[in-house]
């Protein structure tokens, strides 16, 4: 299984103004392909802490770290000067991202959304990459995404405007995530319990866990009073047979399992 490792960037998102739906979009799509997510952190635009977590996720090996914000023409946004400082590697203008840059700018002058198709300093900027990097085009707006490979983790640095973000995972990223993840995927399952009391299920769900640890089993109340009824939820990761195989295995251990204990499974919840 890919280890993962999200960073999201931006002050932004430390003083409450913005919610952070970034790192939960890329963790249901991450998770969909069969990716551990092992962390997500919350950081602020500052050079030493995004650079430290940069490190750290390399020193472990960490399969794929993606970042996402502070790619932007503004002085705050600092993440590729982190990523440069962490990995040890200069900054330096990228010829194919100043390109795509010029053109965009070209294209909103045209239209009348900026004033000028001028590469001032603000907008060379967001060609300015840590050497080696590649840039990935952004479909949407203008800050390219860039990707790097460093020690044994690939660095995927991502625009913090979510529409701009998920342009280029669904778009120009796509055949690279398929190159990560292969044959990995995702599957649950759940189960609708008629139980009370989720004391009686705890002992029953930890044999199981216990049996299968390639499965991952959590129960979750529904409703409340009397007629509270839990939701075992089972979830798997790797390749689809694997955990085809192992979710049926469990489900039936559990299954037998509950009807040991005269606890129904409810058909029509
Ligand atoms: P870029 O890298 O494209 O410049 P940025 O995050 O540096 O992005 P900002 O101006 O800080 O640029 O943010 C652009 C918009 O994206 C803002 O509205 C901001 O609130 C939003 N945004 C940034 N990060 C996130 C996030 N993690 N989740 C949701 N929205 C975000
Ligand atoms: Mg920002």
């Amino acid at each position: 299984m890919r280890r993962v490792i999200i960073l999201a960037i931006g002050n932004e998102l430390l003083i409450g103004e913005t919610l952070d739906t970034n790192t939960n979009w890329l963790c249901r799509l991450l998770n969909g392909l069969g990716a551990g997510i092992e962390r997500a952190v919350l950081l602020p635009d500052l050079i030493e802490p995004i650079s430290k977590e940069i490190q750290a996720a390399c020193d472990s090996s960490i399969d794929l770290l993606i970042t996402t914000g502070g790619l932007g023409p503004t002085d705050d946004d600092l993440t590729l000067t982190a990523v440069a400082q962490a990995i040890g590697r200069p900054l330096d203008r990228n010829e194919t991202a100043y390109s795509w840059l010029e053109e965009r700018y070209s294209e909103l002058a045209a239209s009348g959304f900026v004033a000028s198709a001028e590469m001032n300093q603000a907008r060379i900027k967001m060609a300015i990459l840590p050497t080696g990097a590649l840039p990935i085009k952004n479909p949407v707006g203008a800050a390219p995404a860039i990707e790097v490979v460093y020690k044994n983790t690939t660095i995927i640095c991502l625009p913090g405007v979510p529409g701009e973000l998920k342009g280029i995972v669904t778009g120009p990223l796509q055949p690279r995530l398929a190159e990560l993840f292969g044959a990995g995927s995702y599957q649950e399952r759940e189960l609708w319990v008629g139980c009370g009391d989720e004391s009686i299920l705890a002992p029953i769900l930890r044999e199981i866990i216990a049996a299968h640890p390639s499965v991952y089993i959590k129960s979750k109340a529904n409703k409340f009073g009397p007629e509270l009824r839990f939701k075992i939820k089972l979830h798997a990761r790797g390749d689809s047979l694997t955990i085809s195989k192992a979710l049926d295995e469990a489900e039936a251990t559990l299954r037998s399992s509950l009807a040991a204990h005269c606890i129904k499974v409810l058909e029509n919840r």
